[in-house]
């Protein structure tokens, strides 16, 4: 059951809600937690892959590069809560931990189920109610400063008020998890601007049937670079797979931004995949040189298995044009380099990109340059704020997005009890 009024209340129960309507409590002050699907935390609940990438090992500087020009905005969040402070937190919770590969850290049980039911144990002890069905329809201020709150609660109107209000509604991505930009139009009927959004983190599609011949292939510590234009854009090292439509793994993802805002732009966009970055082409040459001359009598489709994963080497063939039961010694020079241009650079072009449906994150959001820093609080509008994928920020994968999310979470949810704290005559905590 809502009662009419709340000192605080916090719009949507994804990581960001659920941390600012915990850290937002003190004993004297009412808070509610309003959430609209039938279970809190849907994404996060499917976050890496139902493991749950929860942050990284990384150190605060190259951290924030994650963000890009946006870093810059989280930067006194993340000094006041971190990497290090989350993990503490989620062990407080009884959430153990463990560091993997690339620095990236998991709950032990690889459930990230078991981070949801923390959040919401812990709501339970402090006994600040989690409504689920919830839907905040509209947002607005009445005359006497207090905000006015629409819900529709089981399919029933009701409306509530507050003192202090923080949208937590994330992004557009996933929409089947409840992040719909609702938030977005809140925020808007207070004044705020909202960014142009994208997908971010979003797998791209490339042309042709390539990608579908070698579905699945993932390749490890290779190298991708962007071009346009016979200019190289970007490049990035590490780990891809091809998808049915395309191309998807962490440096596509993380390279999506640059590649949706180049498709967005209509720009011609291509990349090329070095499968063979550790060595150039004069080492390169070298070594497709000795396996020739050491295994003269093997046939051309041998010597790619020693190059390729498996599913790669009809393809390469075909690309190539070569019989792959011509022995090496019978390899022309011109064969031999056309097979090196191919390994180090194997083209695709890129045609468009996954819709928000399959987007890990939405880039833009609330503009930052609306909202305070250092406290989470709408510089427009006294007593809104805001916390987690709603703003303008988005990071890589890795950990990244959940780091920000809890952080300035978090940030808001102290400044939220500070000053309701504040407010019933105690001095700041
Ligand atoms: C498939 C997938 C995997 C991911 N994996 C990782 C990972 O491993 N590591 C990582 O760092 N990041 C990951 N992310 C990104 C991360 O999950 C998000 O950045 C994060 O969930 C954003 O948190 P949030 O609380 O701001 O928003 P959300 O998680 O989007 O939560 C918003 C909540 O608000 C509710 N809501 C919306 N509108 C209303 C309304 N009008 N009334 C009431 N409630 C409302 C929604 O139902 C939702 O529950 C992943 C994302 C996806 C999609």
């Amino acid at each position: 059951m809502l009662a009419a009024h709340y000192n605080t209340v916090v719009i949507g129960a994804g990581p960001a809600g659920l941390m600012a309507a915990i850290e937002a409590y003190n004993p004297k002050h009412s808070i509610i937690l309003l959430e609209k699907m039938r279970k809190p935390a849907l994404k996060l609940r499917i976050s890496g892959k139902g493991r749950c990438n929860i942050t990284n090992e990384e150190g605060l500087q190259s951290f924030l590069n994650r963000f890009g020009k946006k870093g810059r905005f989280l930067k006194y969040s993340f000094s006041q809560f971190f990497n290090h402070d989350l993990l503490n937190y989620l062990h407080k919770m009884d959430v153990p931990t463990k560091l993997e590969r690339g620095g990236r850290y998991f709950p032990q049980s690889d459930r990230a189920t078991d981070i949801v039911d923390a959040f919401v144990n812990k709501l339970d002890q402090l006994r600040i109610p989690l409504i689920t069905e919830a839907h905040v329809t509209a947002l607005s201020k009445a005359e006497n400063g207090q905000f006015v709150i629409q819900v529709r609660h089981s399919g029933k109107p009701i409306e509530v008020t507050a003192d202090q209000v923080c949208i937590t509604s994330g992004g557009l991505s996933y929409p089947a998890t409840g992040s719909t930009g609702e938030g977005y139009l809140m925020a808007q009927a207070f004044g705020h601007t909202i960014t142009d959004t994208a997908p971010s983190l979003v797998p791209v599609l490339t042309a042709g049937d390539t990608a579908q011949r070698i579905q699945g292939v993932s390749l490890r510590n290779v190298t991708v670079s962007v071009w346009s234009e016979n200019k190289k854009v970007t490049e990035l090292f590490g780990e891809m797979m091809f998808t049915r439509k395309g191309v998807t793994g962490p440096i596509i993802l993380t390279l999506s931004e640059t590649l949706v805002s180049m498709l967005d732009a209509s720009r011609e966009v291509q990349i090329k995949i070095d499968l063979k970055p550790a060595l150039d082409h004069k080492k390169l040459d070298q070594r497709l040189l000795r396996e020739i001359s050491e295994h003269s009598k093997q046939s051309f489709k041998n010597m790619l298995k020693s190059l390729l994963p498996r599913k790669m080497i009809d393809l390469f063939i075909d690309i190539l044009g070569v019989d792959p039961h011509k022995h090496l010694h019978q390899i022309t020079g011109e064969e031999r380099k056309q097979l090196r241009l191919l390994l180090k650079a194997f083209p695709m072009q890129v045609i468009g990109h996954d819709s928000y449906d399959h987007a890990i994150v939405t880039s833009g959001g609330v503009s930052l340059k609306e909202i305070n820093p250092t406290t989470m609080e709408s510089k427009l509008t006294p007593n809104l704020y805001f916390a987690g994928e709603v703003m303008d920020v988005n990071g890589e994968t890795g950990g990244y997005n959940l780091t920000s999310s809890w952080s300035t979470a978090w940030l808001a949810g102290r400044e939220m009890r500070n000053k309701q704290w504040g407010e019933l005559g105690h001095g700041k905590e």
